[in-house]
């Protein structure tokens, strides 16, 4: 296995061999890796070396591979959107998509050559963005990730295409069209993500996409309000797809978790530890404190409308001519409020009706918790601060994940050491409860690879 540094490396230290053995014998899920974020930095350093001596060498890429050569110093998400691309750029052809892939499937699903360490994970779903390169097409590229991924059975490792926030609508058209087709001849796509830099793109144009994905049968999870910069419509956007996981949802405001995750206690009546919550009780919240929730006329609201007008604009076929009538402004301004009311409207009913425990089809989106990812990435300041804390105490699935173990130096057993480890280098949690998230995360498969 990869060594690893940081946090999980100080948690997993801390562990008697006992309960080392224990974490290593759990059925582990790993369904947040991005297959370019969880490169061996054995394989990266041999494709830096090739890159090299093909004279293609830059500045940017001695930096990079250097930088990660020395144990990696992530100050700001920024810098790892940088390293990125560098590796983007040392992974451009068939050939070397083929070799990072094996390599990063066999470090999740293989023992360690001499066979003292156990797989990181039972399961893998592994996710990437389709990449075009002078090289190859994106189809060209999923087909070469395919053909490593399904060297392995489908109960261990499956494929989500990931679509990145910066595409433009036809390139995220074209990736999501190619993960139907590809799951229609049979090819082992499970599912598409949202991925990329926080920051950017406008996720409204995402959700016909998104939503055609989950009609073709594929599973859904987007990375989202991972940075305080992401917007209640960012999140509304990609919640009105309902995903079936979340990817950190480090920000997720109250008012969002309160309306959409409807068994959960409103912000400040959580329970005080995690044994008070028995499995599958329903939430003390009524339909009362729902209607307390702010009218749609809330600017919040307002800004749904905006999203809608502005998606029906560009859907439309009038042309640029008719589109300055002041009728057609009104007939589309009337359109965007009744389309943003019914929705909201739509969601309150839900969260409203009674009997709506997730028993009865209940919107429970597993969140996808990388607590390293999170911490030297420093959208988290410390474990305390951590929210897996509130879904433990509210009884809402999770599943812990490593997100990029490149640059953040961590693996599944040393994620799985900061949930048991004591605080302050772990949460402290017994060992049933980290076995019952470990069951957690396999059930969020989309695989499903316990059935
Ligand atoms: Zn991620």
């Amino acid at each position: 296995m990869s060594e690893i540094t940081g946090p999980a490396a100080a948690a997993l230290a801390s562990l008697s061999p006992d309960n080392v053995v224990f974490l290593q014998s759990l059925p582990k899920a790993e369904l947040h890796a991005h297959l370019n974020g969880s490169i061996p930095i054995k394989t990266i350093l041999e494709l830096a070396q090739q890159y090299s001596s093909s004279g293609a060498h830059t500045a940017d890429v001695a930096d990079a591979v250097e930088k990660l050569g020395s144990g990696a110093d992530f100050n700001e998400i920024s810098d790892f959107f940088f390293l990125m691309s560098v590796i983007y750029a040392l992974t451009s052809t068939p050939e070397a998509v083929a070799t990072v892939t094996r390599a990063v499937l066999q470090s999740f699903l293989n023992s360690t050559g001499d066979g003292a360490e156990s797989p990181q994970c039972t399961y893998l779903e592994l996710r990437t963005t389709p990449r075009m390169t002078t090289h190859m097409t994106r189809e060209r590229y999923l087909t070469i990730v395919l053909d490593e991924i399904e060297k392995y059975p489908a109960t261990q490792a499956a494929l989500i295409v990931s679509v990145d926030r910066r595409m433009s609508d036809l390139d995220v058209a074209e990736c999501v069209s190619l993960a139907i087709e590809m799951k229609n001849r049979g090819r082992r796509v499970v599912g598409i993500d949202v991925c990329g830099d926080p920051r950017k793109g406008n996720m409204q144009y995402f959700t016909q996409h998104l939503s055609r994905a989950k009609g073709a049968g594929l599973g859904l999870t987007v990375h989202i309000a991972e940075l305080t910069e992401n917007t209640t419509e960012d999140s509304l956007a990609l919640l009105s797809c309902r995903p079936d996981r979340l990817g950190h949802a480090t920000f997720l405001s109250d008012e969002l978790k309160a309306l959409f995750f409807a068994d959960n206690p409103r912000p400040g009546t959580e329970s005080s530890s995690l044994s008070e919550c028995a499995p599958g009780t329903i939430d003390p919240h009524t339909p009362a404190e729902l209607r307390d929730l702010t009218h749609p006329l809330d600017p919040r609201f307002q800004n749904i409308e905006e999203g809608y007008f502005l998606r029906f604009i560009s859907d439309s076929a009038e042309s640029e001519g008719a589109k300055l009538q002041m009728s057609f402004w009104a007939d589309a301004e009337k359109f965007s409020e009744r389309a943003a009311i019914k929705d909201i409207e739509e969601t309150t009913k839900q969260a409203e009706s009674p009997n709506n425990a997730r028993a009865n089809g209940q919107y429970k989106p597993c969140i996808e918790i990388c607590l390293s990812s999170n911490l030297l990435g420093k959208s988290v300041a410390s474990l305390d601060a951590h929210h897996i804390h509130y879904y433990l105490k509210n009884d809402h699935p999770i599943v812990i994940c490593t997100d990029d173990t490149l640059p953040f130096r961590t693996s599944c057993l040393g994620e799985y050491s900061l949930l048991l480890a004591q605080p302050p280098l772990g949460l402290g949690l017994s060992r049933d409860d980290v076995a019952r998230i470990a069951r957690m995360g396999m059930d969020a498969a989309f695989l499903r690879p316990r059935d």
